[in-house]
């Protein structure tokens, strides 16, 4: 394809598809409208130095992996954890699942979910990683200020809608009304796991994401 020659930021057709995959629920009202201007901007029609943040394409983080790549020396490992642990815990940004142990790449497997939840998602990782990938020690780990347990699924559907300008309540949030009582019952969906042998360590910690400390409350 083109792709190569058209990633210039001067394009005003590849940003906007370069960003399709991050920008689909917002363009489901494009459609709609034609090419007709805004008559906001109608005088100049060339939008080409005002693009949104979500138009600017990937260039920025292809460019750094390149770098990552250049220096690159994971290559040829295998896929098993090597210091055994697996870790279920938030998406949330502020949280660095191999540094806030001391791990490294390699070490353990990582399955992220909003709330950190242990989902029939998660207990599938669970077993893959305890039975084919050296998994011993499982971490179940929430953090303190989790949208998912500071807002009601009304209040996320609510927040939602506004930033998509439709109807969101259809899509279901799973929000956690009391964190400490689903990080029992999470670390119990593990602990009672028929295919997950008692030999495994499995913990329920609370992680602070204003000091860094692990609380191992479970
Ligand atoms: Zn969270």
């Amino acid at each position: 394809m083109t792709s190569e020659s058209t990633v210039t930021p001067d394009s005003t057709v590849t940003p906007n598809s370069a960003a399709t995959p991050d920008s689909t629920p917002d363009s489901a009202t494009a459609p709609d409208e034609p090419v007709a201007p805004d008559p906001a901007t109608s005088s100049t029609d060339d939008t080409s130095d005002e693009q949104p943040a979500s138009s600017q394409g990937f260039a920025d983080l292809i460019a750094a992996n390149q770098s990552f790549a250049a220096r690159f020396t994971l290559g040829g490992f295998d896929g098993i954890a090597h210091r055994g642990v697996a870790v279920v815990t938030c998406m949330d940004s502020r949280i660095d699942p191999l540094r806030m142990l001391g791990l490294s790449p390699g070490d353990a497997k990582i399955f992220r979910n909003p709330g950190g939840r242990v989902t029939a998602n998660a207990l599938e990782a669970l077993v893959l990683g305890v039975h084919l990938l050296n998994v011993q020690r499982i971490l179940i780990v929430p953090h303190t200020k989790c949208a998912m347990a500071s807002n009601s699924e009304a209040e996320l559907r609510e927040r939602v809608g506004a930033s998509a300008g439709q109807d969101a309540s259809w899509q279901g949030f799973h929000v956690v009304t009391d964190q400490r009582e689903a990080l029992q019952a999470d670390v119990r969906a593990v602990r009672s796991h028929p295919l997950i042998p008692d030999t495994v360590a499995v913990g329920g910690f609370l992680y602070d994401v204003d000091t860094g400390l692990l609380d191992q409350l479970v």
